[in-house]
């Protein structure tokens, strides 16, 4: 059996944003610049590309710019807010502990700048609160960074009450929402959200293109010098057939949202019942204020990098929550965060699913998990030294 369940790494493409792409690649292949009919018809396509998107968001068609993933949207929100703030002598920034690397790595090269950054503690439950924000906030206080769902153990954060302490205190607010935006409804005026990240590659869309949603009036500086594509704001002949599929991907998530997570939810709640039974296990994170598609485990005394090693030779791909990908074997900051020390989060395991799962690919998970975790606890030393009392079980 295969299962590929690691749609928060990323996701398969849809067939329609294959073949919407496919089209733009091998017909409208004019630069939008040009002046000539298939240039203009290529930026006619980009700006309705733009419309559309914009209209799933709640936000204006010249609200939208166009990247090159979630990275970039979150680099380009982040330094943006900075000078400004620089300018206007307000240099403290405030974020949480657990944010993806594209937002804590560029906050530390704002701290090396000398800006101060406050992460906010996120509990147990992966939860920010939005009371400890409030009071975290200062005259100086230029920008709030609060991802809208965390990317390893999927907890929704409060973003419409963090957008409203933020507009009444005057302070820009930024969301990296690449993993809720084609899976959550998202209305960035109702939210009151000044900017906001995007990465198609996470809903069924091409890789290596995304978005910034930056409101009417909020100061953006651009990242990349060059011609004037995107207003000024992001120089780089557009990369049109990404941006339509892009676009297309969108608008299918959108449409299709609820009866995916209706579909995805009681399966995933399968499986979270199924591996809570195997003894000394955790779930990460709060269980009800959680992506309808995300299980994180952990599982104390063994190693997660066996565990994904051993699960992908049965067929399943997921991920572990430890950075071993990345080259480190350092735990995931994200588990630290929420308070699992060390050795537990060094054994645990994400599991983010996609609209085709089914039962029986679940009991295939919840068997294959169990077996693997006795297994690897088998020989694991300090399994052994927790049956012979020489340690005490945390989980
Ligand atoms: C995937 C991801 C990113 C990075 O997006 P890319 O398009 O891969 O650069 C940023 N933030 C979160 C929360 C993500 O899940």
């Amino acid at each position: 059996m295969n299962i590929y369940a690691d749609n928060a790494a990323t996701t398969k493409m849809s067939d329609k944003a294959i073949e919407v792409m496919t089209e733009y690649m091998k017909n409208t292949y004019g630069n939008p610049s040009s002046l000539y009919t298939i240039g203009q018809r290529a930026k006619e396509e980009l700006e309705s590309a733009r419309a559309r998107i914009a209209a799933l968001i709640n936000a204006q068609p010249r609200e939208i710019y166009f990247t090159s993933g979630g990275s970039e949207a979150d680099n380009q929100a982040i330094f943006s807010a900075a000078e400004k703030g620089k300018r206007d002598g307000k240099m403290h920034i405030v974020s949480t502990a657990f944010e993806h690397h594209a937002v804590l790595h560029t906050l530390d090269e704002l701290k090396k700048q000398g800006f101060e950054i406050t992460l906010l503690d996120v509990h147990e439950s992966g939860v920010v609160d939005p009371a400890e924000l409030e009071r975290e906030l200062r005259e100086d206080t230029c920008l709030v960074t609060v991802m809208t769902v965390n990317n390893e153990i999927g907890t929704i954060q409060p973003i419409e009450k963090i957008g409203e302490i933020c507009r009444r205190h005057n302070v820009t607010f930024h969301t990296d929402a690449v993993q809720a935006v084609g899976h959550l409804p998202i209305d960035v005026k109702k939210q009151s959200i000044d900017m906001l990240s995007a990465s198609a590659h996470k809903f069924h869309g091409p890789k290596g293109v995304g978005f910034l949603y930056v409101k009417k009036g909020v100061f953006l500086k651009s990242l990349i010098n060059g011609g004037a594509q995107e207003r000024g704001k992001r120089a780089g002949t557009e990369n049109i057939p990404g941006i339509m599929g892009m676009a297309a991907a969108l608008e299918e998530s959108v449409r299709c949202m609820s009866s995916v997570q209706e579909h995805i939810k009681p399966v995933r709640d399968y499986i979270i019942k199924g591996l809570s039974e195997i003894p000394h296990s955790a779930l990460n994170g709060d269980k009800d204020r959680r992506m309808y598609s995300n299980i994180n485990f952990s599982f104390e005394g063994i190693e997660g990098e066996s565990l994904l090693i051993l699960l992908d030779m049965k067929g399943i791909s997921a991920s572990s929550g430890s950075a071993c990908t990345s080259g480190s074997l350092d735990p995931s900051h994200v588990l630290l965060a929420i308070g699992r020390i060390h050795d537990v989060a060094h054994g645990s395991l994400r599991l983010s699913l996609g609209e085709d799962i089914s039962y029986e690919q679940a009991d295939y998970i919840i068997k294959c998990t169990a077996e693997i975790v006795e297994h690897l606890r088998s020989f694991s030393p300090v399994w052994q030294d927790l049956l012979a009392g020489r340690r005490e079980y945390i989980l």
